[in-house]
């Protein structure tokens, strides 16, 4: 039988109606009780009530200043679009998919001519949230530890490994110059 606080699906056995009353979130069938909704549990013995808390799983919140990764999946004349996967250091999946935006003001705290000199299809990154409540979300990399954190040659599609502060090619020896977070490869997000 369950317990308080034990999370159930709607049509779990929560109860006898022998035993208890079916409260909020449950619903009486045949002498037994079940879930209704998705949710908590919590049996009050004194009322001999069982009822069912809507399961509150907020999805992560996006809020200004916070860390995210991300993979770039177009580059336009100003902007890099980028699709939002997680929040640094926080497992939780995000609701969907979730649209960031890298302007090229945000790249580098120096002028940056073209935003594929710095950044490619596919690059993994960690950005900055500078604006949460804009469509698409305005990102920032411009900070030291902020950039690409994973990349892969855009010829021979080999992972590029950190060498003497450059990416390679381990295949073709390419060394495209990226901006580079000051975590590239260490693969800790
Ligand atoms: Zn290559």
């Amino acid at each position: 039988m369950v317990e308080s606080d034990d999370f159930v699906l709607p049509g779990t056995e929560v109860g006898f109606s022998e035993e208890v009353m079916p409260g909020d979130g449950t619903y009486e069938d045949d002498g037994k009780i079940f879930a209704s909704i998705t949710g908590t549990v919590s049996l009050d013995s004194k009322e001999r009530k069982v009822t069912v808390t809507p399961k509150t799983s907020a999805p992560p919140e996006l809020k200004n200043g916070e860390i995210v990764v991300g993979v770039v999946w177009d580059i336009r004349p100003q902007v890099a679009m980028i699709d939002i996967v997680k929040i640094k250091g926080n497992e939780r999946t995000l609701p969907g998919k979730i649209s960031g935006g890298l302007h090229i003001s945000k790249i580098k705290d120096s002028y940056v001519s073209e935003i594929s000199s710095e950044i490619g299809y596919g690059d993994i990154v960690l950005a900055k949230i500078t604006n949460a409540n804009r469509k698409p979300i305005d990102l920032s990399i411009v900070d030291k530890e902020l950039g690409i954190i994973k990349s892969y040659c855009e010829r021979c599609s080999e992972p590029l490994e950190l060498k003497d502060g450059k990416v390679t090619c381990n295949d073709c020896k390419r060394t495209p110059h990226k901006k580079l977070s000051s975590e590239y490869g260490k693969g800790q997000v």
